[in-house]
């Protein structure tokens, strides 16, 4: 019984004489560690709007707002850090990989929830022929740079490039409610480029 005595007082007197562990934050700044998961920010160079950070959130914190009717239609991604589990599974599966950063800053507490949102926004591609959203110009181009020569097995994105090229404009947004073979060289949703193509098809 005396052995363990002794070594509790020896460890007291060790702490009582040894420089204070805990940090004095937030006399002064306490540095988050390495890999550390806080605030979102997205990279807006690097983000290309495609939403997958959105679909593999567990805690539904990204939010996609498509605007069709805006001038030029947007989409904009909002990250709420106030419904956030800080997983970081959105920047490991980003599509880009650099496109969400989870900061290692963390003094979030506010009184306005709205100041813990992020955002970024990007210009959609409408379909020619329905007007839906298809996705932003700048994941179509990501996709066309990735597929190389293969992308030309996509009408879809040889346009993107070729506008990307400035050798072509976008289509304007025509009238045509029937698919035929004219509609084959125009920027389509997936639905209506199968309605376009079974058409050529089988008639
Ligand atoms: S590029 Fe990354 S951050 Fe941007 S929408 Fe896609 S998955 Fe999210
Ligand atoms: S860190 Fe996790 S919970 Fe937070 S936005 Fe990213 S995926 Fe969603």
């Amino acid at each position: 019984m005396r052995k363990p005595k002794l070594r509790e007082i020896r460890e007291a007197l060790k702490s009582f004489f040894s420089p204070a562990f805990t940090s004095r934050f937030p006399a002064r700044p306490a540095p988050a560690p390495p890999a550390y998961r806080g605030k979102g920010l997205f990279h807006e160079d690097k983000c290309i709007g495609c939403g997958a950070c959105a679909e593999v959130c567990p805690a539904d914190a990204i939010e996609i707002i498509d605007d069709p009717d805006s001038q030029p239609p947007q989409r904009t991604l909002i990250r709420h850090d106030d419904i956030c589990i800080f997983c970081g599974q959105c920047q490991a599966l980003c599509t880009t990989g650099e496109g969400i950063e989870c900061t290692s800053e963390y003094e979030l507490s506010t009184f306005d929830r709205k100041t813990c949102a992020v955002s970024v926004a990007k210009e959609l591609y409408l379909c020619y022929m329905c007007g839906k959203p298809i996705t932003t110009k700048d994941h179509l181009r990501w996709l066309a740079d990735k597929l190389g020569p293969r992308r030309y097995t996509n009408p879809t994105l040889i346009l993107v490039a070729e506008e990307k090229l400035k050798l072509i404009s976008a289509p304007a947004g025509e009238d045509h409610p029937a698919p035929d073979r004219r509609h084959i060289m125009q920027i389509l949703c997936p639905h209506c480029r199968r309605q376009v193509l079974l058409r050529e098809i089988w008639g």
